[in-house]
C-alpha cells in the first residue's frame, strides 16, 4: 500500500512516501521539504534514494499550492516515483495535539477534523497548519482516505495524579490544563523497537525513553504504556532543549515581566525561543556548537552541556522511581542518537539504578540500534534511530485497512 505521510507545519511542509508491504516490510520510495511557504520565493527539496537531491526554487502560496507541487514531482517523468496519483492509496497526518479527545489514531471525517480544530487553542501555532495539510489534501486527492496521527495520543494512558497539575482544579475544568505531553510518536516507535531489539517482552518492562532532539522530552513506559512524560501542557516544560528552557519556577515569569516591562506573550517568546542551550550559551542552540565550543574551552558552553545532562539524569531517576525500578533507558532524536557525548555524561553516577555503561562503544554510535552498556549491565541503554514517519504510515495503513 503506498501512502503519502504528511507533517504540515506553519511555513513548511515534510513529505514522504512509502511503500508498505506489511508493519515492518517496506521501501520509502521518496521524501522531502516545501519550504517557505507564504513568502515572495519558496523551496521545494526533493530526494528520491540513491539520488542527488534536487532543489526547486519556487513562489509558494499556501499549502495547497505546496501539496500540489509535491504530488507534481512524485508523478513527473523526470524525478516522479509514481506512474500516477492513483497509486497513493491513503496520506496520514502528523498532527500535533489530540488533546483529550484521542488516545490513538484515527479516520479523518468531518467529527474528527472539527475535534482537531477544537484543539487549535491548545496548539495555536501546530493544529492550524496540520489542518491546512488535511484540507488541501481533499481539494486534490477528492476521497482519498486520510488518517490523522497525534503526537499526544500515546501519553493518553498517564494517570490523573501524573496529569493533573496542583493549581485549582477549575482550570483543568475550564481550559483543559493539564499534562498532555509530546513527541508520542517517537515514545511509542523507539519503546517497541528497543524492547523487539533487545528480545524482552514489552508487556512486562520499564523502558525509560530519552527523545533528545531540537525539542526533548522523556517518557516513562510501563508494559508499553506511557505513565509519565516531561513535556506538558505545552512543549516548554521539562528537560532544557535547544532554545527552550525547560522547567522552571513559574513565578519567574511575573518577576522578569514586572522587571523589564515584559508582557507575557514576550515573556514565552524568551522561554521558548531565547532560553535552552541557546539562553545559557549565547553561543547556539545547535548541540554540536555548543560541544565544539565547551571543549575549546567556552565557560558558559560548559555550563549548557552540565546543565542539559543533569537535568536528564535527574528525570531518569524520577522515572525510575514512578516506574518501581528501570530496565532499559532509550536514546534517540538528534542529539539522543549522535552525541556519544550526552549519552555518556547521562549516564556517569547511575550506577546505583544497576547502569553499567560502555564508552568504548558509546562512542562510536552514531544514528543506528545499538547496545551501549556492559553484558554485565541490569539495565540496558541503548540508541534507537526513531522513525515517526514509518509510525503514521503503518497507522495509516491499518486504519484503512481495517475499513475495508
Ligand atoms: P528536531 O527536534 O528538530 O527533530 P533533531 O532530532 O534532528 O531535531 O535533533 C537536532 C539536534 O541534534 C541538534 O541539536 C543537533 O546539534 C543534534 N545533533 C545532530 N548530530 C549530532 C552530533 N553528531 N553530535 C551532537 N549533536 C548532534
Amino acid at each position: 500500500m503506498i501512502i503519502l505521510v504528511l507533517n504540515c507545519g506553519s511555513s513548511s511542509l515534510k513529505y514522504q512516501v512509502l511503500d508498505m508491504k506489511s508493519d515492518n516490510e517496506f521501501t520509502l520510495k521518496a521524501k522531502g521539504l516545501v519550504e517557505r511557504i507564504g513568502e515572495k520565493m519558496g523551496a521545494l527539496n526533493h530526494q528520491v534514494p540513491g539520488q542527488d537531491k534536487l532543489v526547486i526554487e519556487q513562489p509558494i502560496a499556501d499549502h495547497t499550492v505546496g501539496i500540489r507541487a509535491v504530488l507534481e514531482i512524485l508523478t513527473g517523468k523526470e524525478h516522479g516515483v509514481l506512474g500516477s496519483l492513483a497509486e497513493i492509496e491513503a496520506v496520514g497526518h502528523r498532527v500535533a495535539h489530540g488533546g483529550e479527545f484521542f488516545s490513538g489514531s484515527a479516520l479523518i471525517n468531518d467529527k474528527v477534523e472539527s475535534d482537531i480544530e477544537k484543539l487549535c487553542v491548545l496548539a495555536p501555532l501546530h493544529n492550524p497548519a496540520n489542518l491546512l495539510g488535511v484540507r488541501a489534501v481533499k481539494e486534490l486527492m477528492p476521497g482519498i482516505p486520510q488518517v490523522a496521527v497525534f503526537d499526544t495520543s500515546f501519553h493518553q494512558t498517564m494517570p490523573d495524579y501524573a496529569y493533573t497539575y496542583a493549581i485549582p482544579y477549575e482550570y483543568y475544568e475550564k481550559f483543559g490544563i493539564r499534562r498532555y505531553g509530546f513527541h508520542g510518536t517517537s515514545h511509542k516507535f523507539v519503546s517497541r523497537r528497543a524492547a523487539e531489539f533487545l528480545g524482552i517482552d514489552l508487556g512486562n518492562s520499564r523502558i525509560i525513553t530519552c527523545h533528545l532532539g531540537n525539542g526533548s522530552s522523556i517518557t516513562a513506559v510501563k508494559d508499553g504504556r506511557c505513565i509519565d512524560t516531561s513535556m506538558g501542557f505545552t512543549p516548554q516544560e521539562g528537560v532544557p532543549m535547544g532554545t527552550r528552557s525547560g522547567t522552571i519556577d513559574a513565578t519567574i515569569v511575573p518577576f522578569i515581566a514586572e522587571k523589564e516591562g515584559l508582557t507575557p506573550k514576550q515573556i514565552e517568546t524568551i522561554l521558548n525561543k531565547k532560553s535552552g542551550l541557546l539562553g545559557v550559551s549565547g553561543v547556539s542552540s545547535d548541540c554540536r556548537d555548543i560541544e565544539q565550543a565547551a571543549a575549546s574551552g567556552n565557560v558558559r558552553a560548559s555550563l549548557a552541556q552540565n546543565i542539559l545532562c543533569y537535568q536528564i539524569k535527574k528525570i531518569i531517576g524520577a522515572y525510575a522511581a514512578a516506574l518501581g525500578g528501570v530496565d532499559v533507558i532509550v536514546f534517540t532524536g538528534g542529539i539522543g542518537e549522535n552525541s556519544a557525548l550526552v549519552r555518556c555524561d547521562t549516564c556517569q553516577g547511575l550506577e546505583y539504578l544497576g547502569v553499567e555503561f560502555d564508552d568504548t562503544v558509546n562512542q562510536g554510535i552514531h544514528g543506528k540500534d545499538a547496545v551501549i552498556s556492559k553484558p554485565s549491565s541490569r539495565v540496558k541503554v541503548v540508541t534507537i534511530a526513531t522513525n515517526e514517519e514509518l509510525v503514521i504510515a503503518r497507522d495509516t495503513m491499518n486504519i484503512v485497512k481495517s475499513q475495508k
